[in-house]
Formats: structure tokens, sequence, C-alpha cells
């Protein structure tokens, strides 16, 4: 499903994040990719996801090269990799219901789909009674799990959490791993890339790659890594007419207006509520416009108990690099002439 085939990553200032790495997950499988702080895990999350393309050697999703996309599938490839950051990136100011309603909002999923696709979600993370609080007003744990939530929402085939406990105490972690442990068992690949030794200590019997600056030193499982092209299962999908170009932009507004949630120093709301939930205004810019689109559903009732579904797309989130890009006087410029960029920067 995913292959590394002899892939380096070095950087213009010459740092090489990744040096000559080759490894080949299966689908279904749970890999603990792990190695100490500027070892190569960040960079090998954002080379799948095709934030970063391979100085040497290839990348292949599904047997086919990631460098054969063009500028217009990278949205659609990304929705199939839900990313989990260790920082939860919520937005401030959207309700739990919301965040993890917003990827599906922004695709135009009917209002059917969405709540019933989020009530799943929210049940399957266990913050179905949290569906109405900000994000200021969850614990790390909870920002945590709203976070998987939302990376879900799209049923991506595979979830990359990075550091996803690096924020929390040891009784969070240990339930947020089980979280992404219950979300492999459902069938969704899972990767965790993560330091932490209350983390490791419990997924010692996984498959784990261990990076050591950038190299490869450890599979405790390895797989054959097969050619390029010899096991295509899927090819990338052509760009739909019903999901037109102008959809990815909006992704791209959106990702501009992504914020980083500061991350609660414990288990406790890092603020109490001062205002109830349904008072809470959206500011103007880019939050209006969400605003509307996201107020002709309704928020349903919660605590119906019903079989959880994880087999829905990803959330086409940006890195804080695409961030920054986007925040630039060209903030609406296009995925295709960022990429464009990027590829000049590298
Ligand atoms: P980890 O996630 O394991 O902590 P990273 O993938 O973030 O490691 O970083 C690996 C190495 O690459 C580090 O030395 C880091 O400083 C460097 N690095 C990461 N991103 C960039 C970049 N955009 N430009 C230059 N060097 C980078
Ligand atoms: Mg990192």
């Amino acid at each position: 499903m995913i292959t590394f085939n002899q892939v380096t990553k070095q950087f213009g200032d010459g740092t090489i994040a990744l040096d000559n790495v080759s490894f080949h997950i299966e689908p279904g499988e749970l890999v603990v990719i792990t190695g100490p702080s500027g070892s190569g895990k960040t960079t090998l999350m954002k080379m799948l996801i095709h934030d970063y393309t391979p100085s040497q050697g290839s990348i292949l999703y599904k047997g086919e090269s990631l460098e054969g996309m063009i500028d217009k599938q990278v949205p659609f490839h990304r929705r199939k990799i839900g990313v989990v950051f260790q920082d939860y990136r919520l937005l401030p100011e959207l309700n739990v219901w919301e965040n993890i309603a917003l990827p599906l909002s922004i695709l135009g999923k009917s209002q059917g789909e969405i709540e019933s696709r989020v009530t799943d979600l929210l049940n399957l993370v266990g913050l179905a009674d949290r569906a109405l609080v900000f994000p200021k007003q969850l614990s790390g744990g909870e920002a945590q799990r709203v976070s998987i939530a939302r990376a879900l929402a799209m049923g991506p085939s595979v979830i990359f959490a990075d550091e996803p406990t690096g924020n929390l105490d040891k009784k969070a972690s240990l339930s947020i791993m089980k979280l992404l442990e219950q979300i492999n068992s459902l069938g969704t690949t899972v990767l965790i890339a993560t330091h932490d030794v209350t983390l490791l200590d419990h997924l010692k019997n996984e498959r784990q790659l261990v990076l050591e600056k950038g190299k490869l030193t450890k599979d405790s499982n390895p797989k054959d890594v097969p050619e390029a092209g010899a096991e295509v299962t899927e090819e990338f999908e052509e760009v739909e007419e019903t999901e037109k170009v102008e959809e990815v932009k909006a992704d791209d507004d959106l990702a501009a207006e992504f914020q980083e949630v500061k991350p609660a120093e414990s288990e406790e709301p890092t603020e109490k509520p001062t205002e109830k939930p349904s008072e809470k205004k959206l500011s103007g810019g880019l939050f209006a416009g969400l605003k509307s689109s996201l107020s002709s559903l309704s928020v349903p009732k919660f605590g119906k108990k019903e079989e959880v579904h994880v087999e829905v797309e990803s959330l086409d989130e940006e890195t804080p690099e695409e961030l920054e890009e986007t925040k630039k006087p060209a903030k609406k410029s296009s995925k295709k002439k960022k990429t464009k960029e990027k590829k000049n920067e590298e």
C-alpha cells in the first residue's frame, strides 16, 4: 500500500532528513515509526502526503508513484491519508461538531450524510456529549480525540499520527493510543510516529520502523519492497466533474484560516467557558463563509447509539509551511501555483 523505495530527502540547506530509506507497508497494518527528535519522522509523513518530494528514490501509494500525480490530484491523494498532529490543529472558532463536520461540509456532502457521519465519529471517539463545546474548553486528550475524528471524517485509508501524545499525560496518551488501535482494528492502516516511551512500551509487539539521523536502522517486520508499478491496486482518481477545481480552491482558503490551538498543559481544560457555546460567534473573513456553509446544518441530538462506520474519505489538511504560504499576500494562490513554488524551493 505504501512503499518507500530508496528515498532520500535533502533540503536546500544541505540537511539530509531521510537517507536511502526503503520499506513497504501493507493495508491494515499498524506501524510505529520511532527514533529521536530530528531523525526524520515528520519528513517521512510530509513525503507521504506529497508535501515534500524525494531528492532521490520513489514513493508509491497503492503501487502508483506519487511523482506521477498531476497537481489537481494531490488534494484527492491527501484525503486518503488523515494526519493527526501533536498540537491538534482544531479551528478555535468552531465547536467540536463543526470541526469534525467541516471537511464534509466543504466537499458539499448532504446534511443527512454529515449528521450521520459526525454522530458516528463522535461516538467512536467517545465525545458525543461534548459536541457543542469549543476547542479551548477541551482537555488535551479530548482535543486529540476531536482531531482524530476530523482526520477520519473523509474516510481515509491511512491515518498518520505524528507524535499524537506529545502534549498529553500518561493516562491520556494510553487512551489515545487505544483509540488508534481500535481504528486500526476497524480496517484503517495506522502509522504512529512517536518517541514517547509509554507508547513504545505498549506498542512493543507492533511493527517498528526505527529512524536514526534519517537512516532506517530497524524494521521489526520487513515486507518485500515491490518494484514501481508492480502492484497497482488503485489508479489515482480522476478529478470528477462533480468535485470541481473550485472546491480545491476552497480547501486552500480554508487551510489559510487553520490556526494552531495551544496545547493544554494538563488534562484540565485550559480555559473555563465564559459563554454558552451556542452564543459563540464566528468572526469575519473566511469564518463568516464557514459559518454560512455550516449554518445550513442543524446540529442533531446526540445520545442515540449507532453502529460506527469508518469508511468515508480524509481531510486535506495543510502543513504549517503551506499555511504560511497561504497567509502571504497571494493568499488565494491555487494548489497548482503552490506546488510549483514548492518545487522551485527544493
Ligand atoms: P522528527 O520528526 O523525527 O523530529 P524531522 O523530520 O522533523 O524529524 O526532521 C529531520 C531533520 O530534517 C532534522 O534535522 C530537521 O532539522 C531537518 N528538517 C526538517 N524540515 C526541514 C526543512 N524544511 N528544511 C531544512 N531542514 C529540515
Ligand atoms: Mg516530528
